[in-house]
This record gives structure tokens, sequence and C-alpha cells, in this order.
């Protein structure tokens, strides 16, 4: 039996943190769609080549571009295979899609898991976050006066971490996710993201755990 993690969370939910966090305990594939259609855009293959304005001004690949890859990884499944889904699917049909592929592997099990933040909350940390302005390391803002990493003394808030920024993402990301998660209906796992990152990982370790039949 090969099993699948879809997670689903906003911008700042800790997806991130909680996807390595699987991968540390459990050695999982990672994949996140955007990385997938970064590598075809970085090597210029016919498909990067198709979605590079695409992607370069934000908007969404066509569902059957993502699907081919996405598709691919899917069939690749092994017995006793575990796969991660990150930002994927994030359309129906995508969602659909993933449904049909598993269907064909026949012996599989899809675990859905959205991570559940308040957007204030994501708002707050992001305002709090500053990076160097010369190499990009992160910090908390007050940590430090200077970055310890070049020891440039520039450290600002990125674009993105903006109030403004982050509340558009998570509105956008609402409108697109929101369907995808009405899709699977009941088969959505919730968790609270609202917590330490070792809290979040315990409730959603119980759902893997529980669903995947591993005994922890
Ligand atoms: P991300 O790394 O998740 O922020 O994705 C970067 C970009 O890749 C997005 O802005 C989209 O252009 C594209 N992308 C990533 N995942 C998908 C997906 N599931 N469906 C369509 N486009 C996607």
């Amino acid at each position: 039996m090969a099993n699948i993690v879809i997670l689903i969370g906003a911008p700042g939910s800790g997806k991130g943190t909680q996807a390595k966090y699987l991968v540390d305990k459990y050695g999982c594939r990672h994949v996140a769609a955007g990385n997938l259609l970064r590598e075809e855009v970085k090597s210029e293959s016919e498909i990067g080549l198709r979605i590079k304005d695409i992607m370069s001004s934000g908007q969404l690949v066509s569902d059957d571009i993502v699907n081919s890859l996405m598709g691919k990884v899917i069939l690749s499944l092994r017995d006793n295979d575990f796969l991660l889904l990150d930002g994927y699917p994030r359309s129906v049909e995508q969602a659909k899609f993933v449904d049909d592929t598993v269907f064909r592997l026949k012996n599989c099990s899809v675990c859905v898991i959205q991570i559940n933040v308040n957007a204030d909350s994501v708002v707050e940390r992001a305002s709090g976050r500053v990076i160097c302005e010369q190499c990009k390391a992160p910090y908390k803002a007050g940590d430090v006066e200077r970055c310890t990493v070049c020891g440039c003394s520039s450290l600002i808030r990125r674009k993105d971490d903006e109030p403004g920024v982050v509340r558009e993402r998570i509105k956008i990301y609402n409108t697109i996710s929101s369907k995808v998660i009405d899709y699977y209906g009941s088969r959505v796992f919730n968790v609270s993201g609202d917590d330490l990152p070792d809290n979040v990982f315990q409730a959603i370790d119980k759902i893997v755990a529980c669903e995947f039949g591993f005994l922890n």
C-alpha cells in the first residue's frame, strides 16, 4: 500500500515546517508543485517555456500541465512509498485528477490535512519578521542589531510580510482553497496551526499514523 498526504494551509500557516517534520519522521517524498514547476522553467523544457510568463505573473498554471507533471509522480508510487503533496491540488479539477489517478494505482490511500490559522496571528507573526537586506537571512524583529551571517546592519521587512500583502495573499488562498476543501468535504482532517510547531505536528502525526496504520 502506498500513502499520500495532501497538506493544505494558508501562507504563514506553518505548512513548510510541518512538511519538514513529516519528512524527518517518515522519510516521505515531499513534492511541492511550485518547485516542480520552477524546475521546468529553469531547465527550459518545452513545458518550462510555456509556463514561464504565467509563473512570473503569479497566476496559476493550467490544470492540464500541473496534472501531467504531478500525475507522473503519483503513478510512480510503489508499495510502502509515502508521498507528501504540497501546493497541489489547488483546484477541483486537480483534486478530481488526483482521485482518478489514485484509483488507477489501486493500492493507495490518501489523507487530506488542512492547517487552519487565524489571519490576524499570521499578520502579527509576519510583521515580527525581518530579513537582512543583503543576504536575506531571516530574524525575529528586535532579536539582533545586525545580520549574524554577513554583518549587514540593514534589517528590513520583506514586501511579502507587509500586513496588507499578507492579508491579500490569505484572501486569495481562501478563495482558491475553499473550493478544494468543499470538494473533499468530510475527507478533510482539520488541525489548528495556532499553536507551537511541535504541538501542531503531534496532531498531524496522530492523524497520519491512524489513517495509514503506522505504529508510533
Ligand atoms: P508556490 O511555490 O506554491 O508559491 O507556487 C509558485 C507558482 O507555481 C504559483 O504562483 C503558480 O504559478 C504555480 N503553481 C504552483 N502550484 C500550482 C498548482 N497546483 N496549480 C497551478 N499552478 C501552480
